[in-house]
């Protein structure tokens, strides 16, 4: 066994925080995928199942 299998093996996750603009359910979409626009892409609210186009807001303290 090489020094490289008994290493701590790491991937980076993002992590996004997903707010409904319809409702304001707050759930979180994980991805491994770190190039990933989640601006082009829409979801269907876990809640109240609208779907909606996704904005990326970096003003923290809007939440
Ligand atoms: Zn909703």
């Amino acid at each position: 066994m090489s020094s490289d299998e008994k290493s701590i093996r790491a991937h980076r996750e993002v992590i996004w925080h997903l707010t409904c603009g319809h409702c304001h359910y707050y759930w979180t979409y994980p991805t491994m995928n770190i190039d990933e626009d989640i601006s082009k892409k829409s979801f269907h609210c876990p809640l109240c199942g609208q779907n909606s186009k996704t904005v990326v807001d970096d003003n923290l303290n809007a939440l």
